[in-house]
């Protein structure tokens, strides 16, 4: 691929955004699943969201680009504050949104049948971004390098997406939300689908991309926690209480020092 037009950001410093989230509780009806969850996610960094299944981690992160919106039961109180402002503002348009604060789930869902370069621009066309040939040719390059897997498709960008193995699909679909260049990338269980290897592929994409945006990701590998974030916000929900957070802070001070002991027994596995 030729690369005539030089992307606007080359060179630029990157503008970092955080994220935080202000006495956010959450119902499905009459169920409510969060209670007041505070967290300043800081900008640039990577922040992971660890505890036990069910409670309210997913919810939480779809909360975070208003993505939970898609389900109609849902209620929500509280604010979300994307440098400042309320991404639930009067006004403010969801698809908007969602294109500065993209998401990756944990099963790679790339269009099959799609083109590997088509697949990275799909976002843009979702997100009704219209670019010049040359830029969108130069955003799904860029994309795929930031995502790693540049080196392995540049001969074959014409290739059907569902031809690549889980691990480059998963890269990918990281490739489709940064080509929209997004301020925040959310990731659910990323890895969880992935064999080892793809996994550490992951991990380093996620290691190259820090300090460029903004990271937020739910995992249940607590060494991957440690390796890839600078922060750790740890959540629990009981049988009769909505999922909150226990503890949150530096990931280092979570593992070694926590200050809770429901903290210190989940994170070395004894629940
Ligand atoms: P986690 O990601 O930590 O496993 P979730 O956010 O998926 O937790 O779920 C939190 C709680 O919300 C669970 O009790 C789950 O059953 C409930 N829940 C999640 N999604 C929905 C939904 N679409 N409708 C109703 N309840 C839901
Ligand atoms: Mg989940």
């Amino acid at each position: 691929m030729t690369t005539t037009a030089p992307h606007p950001s080359a060179g630029a410093q990157p503008r970092l955004s955080g994220l935080e989230s202000r006495d956010v509780s959450a119902w499905f009806g009459s169920h409510k699943v969060l209670e007041r969850v505070s967290l300043t996610m800081a900008a640039g960094e990577v922040t992971a969201l660890i505890g036990p299944s069910g409670c309210g981690k997913s919810t939480f992160l779809r909360i975070l680009n208003r993505m939970h919106e898609m389900v109609r039961s849902a209620q929500l109180a509280g604010e979300v504050l994307l440098d400042g402002e309320d991404i639930y503002e009067h006004g403010r348009r969801p698809a908007e949104v969602r294109r500065r604060i993209g998401m990756v789930f944990q099963r790679p869902n790339p269009f099959p049948a799609m083109s590997i370069a088509d697949n990275v621009a799909s976002g843009l066309k979702l997100a009704g971004i219209k670019v010049s040939k040359d830029y969108r040719e130069h955003l799904i390059e860029d994309s795929l390098r930031q995502a790693g897997l540049w080196n392995e498709v540049s001969s074959r960008l014409g290739t059907p997406g569902g031809s690549l193995s889980g691990g480059q699909q998963q890269r990918l679909c990281i490739a489709r939300s940064l080509a929209v260049e997004p301020d925040i990338l959310l990731m659910d269980e990323p890895c969880s689908a992935l064999d080892p290897t793809s996994t550490r592929r992951v991990e380093e994409t996620i290691a190259e991309l820090r300090g460029r945006l903004t990271i937020v990701i739910v995992t249940h590998n607590m060494q991957q926690a440690q390796r890839v974030s600078q922060s750790c916000a740890f959540f629990l929900a009981t049988h009769d209480t909505p999922g909150r957070i226990v503890e949150a802070g530096p990931t280092e001070q979570l593992f070694t020092d926590p200050a809770d002991q429901r903290t210190a027994d989940y994170v070395n596995g004894r629940f």
